[in-house]
This record gives C-alpha cells, structure tokens and sequence, in this order.
C-alpha cells in the first residue's frame, strides 16, 4: 500500500470511528433523557396526583408509563411534567397533569370499555384512555391537531384509538354506546347527544360553565342521569363548526 492509500485508509478508520463514538454517545444521550424524563414522571405522580387523592393504580400506572414529553411542543419538553396545562398550538392547552388524572380515575375504567373524547388535543389523554381501556374514539375540532395527534398515537403504536376531526357536541353516533364520555373542553351545558349516547351504567366527566366552570361527573342508571359536582376547573371553551372564521 503506497503511503496516499494508507492516508485514506486511516482517514476513513478515523472517521468511521468517530461515527461509531457519535452513535454511542447519542445512544447514552437518548438513555439519560429517558431516566430524566421518568424520574420527572415519577415526582409528578407523587407530589401532584397521589397527594391531592388520586389512588387508582392503573391510573397512576398509566400517568407513569405515557412519555407526557412526546405529546407537547419541543420546546416545551422540560416543562412537560410540571403542575400546570401547557400550550399545544391554535391557542389550545393540554390539561394539567392531575386534572387528567382526576377525570381519568372518575371514569372507573376496568380495561374493557368504549369511550368516547372530546378533545383530542395533543392526543395524550386518548393515550392514557388507551391504556386503561379497550377502545378509544376521539373528537378534535380543529385540523390541525387531529392530524398531529393521530400521527403521534400512530408513532406510539396506539392500534385502540381512532380519531376524527368534527364538531364533538354532537358525539359519535356510529360507535354509540359509550361506557365513558370524557370531555376536555367546556360547552355551557351538558349536549345532550352525549346524554343519549352514555351507555347505560356509563359515566361521562365534563367541564360545564362559560366563565364559571364547574367539573360534573353524570352516571346512566336505569335510563335516568345523576349528576355530581367534582371541582371548579378551567377549561378551554367548546367551540361549534359555524364559530370556525
Ligand atoms: N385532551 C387534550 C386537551 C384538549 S384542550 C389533551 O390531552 O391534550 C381542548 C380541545 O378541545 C382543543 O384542542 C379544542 O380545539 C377542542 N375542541 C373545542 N371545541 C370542540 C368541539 N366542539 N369538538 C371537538 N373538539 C373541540
């Protein structure tokens, strides 16, 4: 080999080598940030859910294993499991980290249920729906976030969840009854095509109120609706196709 072919040689060796140390080092990178991430994960549980009464192990199992960061812009990544909804684009927020919670565990899903969202959002609480139940539907109004959101539960592998972008006061008519009705935006009253489509012994959680706006949880029993109020809230309002510009 003359001595221009070792050159090259060793350059490539060289450079080879180097990719090899990027690829590693990125690999520890990517290990580092998950153990960061689940270390933030696990201090959420404790110090915001579990100690305002959450108690629902498949609840904090699934607020444990979906990866909240996935779901919010990158750039706000690092305050993905503070107290507090984040904004998610087209003035939207993903709710605070308790209040899914709080709306997750009054839902009482035991793994075999239908249930219907309104709000898709970000698409993470129909990942932690998914979890804990069998199939999920979910309504986002605007196009923008449906499509992101089912892009990001496809990427997760979310086979269990369907998405549809439409106006969600009318529900899903298609795939009625549903075991549970979670709604993440606030209409002033309750719609009553979700009323009709609650399965019977079903339960629907739902901000109501426009300035004012209080948590309600309804049960279907017998045909007859019994409703409880849970908390005041904060919600982003429920807006109709024709309030669309
Ligand atoms: N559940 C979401 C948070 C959603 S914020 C998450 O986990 O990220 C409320 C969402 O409701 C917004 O994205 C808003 O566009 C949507 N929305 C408002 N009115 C709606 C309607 N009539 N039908 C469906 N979605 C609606």
């Amino acid at each position: 080999m003359n001595r221009k072919n070792v050159l090259i040689v060793l350059a490539a060796i060289s450079f080879l080598s180097a990719c090899k140390g990027e690829t590693n080092k990125m690999k520890e990178f990517d290990t580092n940030e998950k153990a960061v991430f689940a270390q933030a994960r696990k201090e959420m549980i404790d110090a915001q859910i579990k100690r305002r009464g959450v108690k629902d192990e498949r609840v904090l199992e699934a607020m444990f294993k979906v990866e909240r960061h996935k779901f919010v812009p990158q750039t706000a990544q690092t305050l993905a499991y503070d107290d507090y909804p984040l904004p998610i684009g087209e003035g939207q927020t993903i709710s605070q980290p308790y209040i899914v919670a709080l709306m997750t565990e009054l839902l009482q899903l035991k793994g075999n249920e239908k249930v219907l969202e309104i709000g898709t959002g970000s698409g993470y609480q129909a990942a932690i729906l998914a979890e804990l139940a069998k199939e999920v539907y979910t309504i986002e109004i605007l196009e923008s976030l449906a499509i992101n959101a089912e892009k990001i539960l496809r990427e997760l592998n979310y086979g269990n969840v369907t998405v549809k972008c439409g106006d969600g006061y009318l529900g899903w008519k298609e795939h009625a009854p549903f075991d549970g009705i979670i709604v993440t935006c606030a209409p002033p009253y309750i719609p009553q095509p979700l009323i009709e489509q609650l399965a019977e012994g079903g339960r629907m959680v739902i901000p109501v109120g426009v300035y004012y706006q209080e948590l309600k949880l309804l049960k279907k029993i017998n045909g007859k609706i019994k409703t409880t109020d849970i908390i005041p809230v904060r919600f982003v309002p429920m807006t109709r196709e024709n309030d669309k510009e």
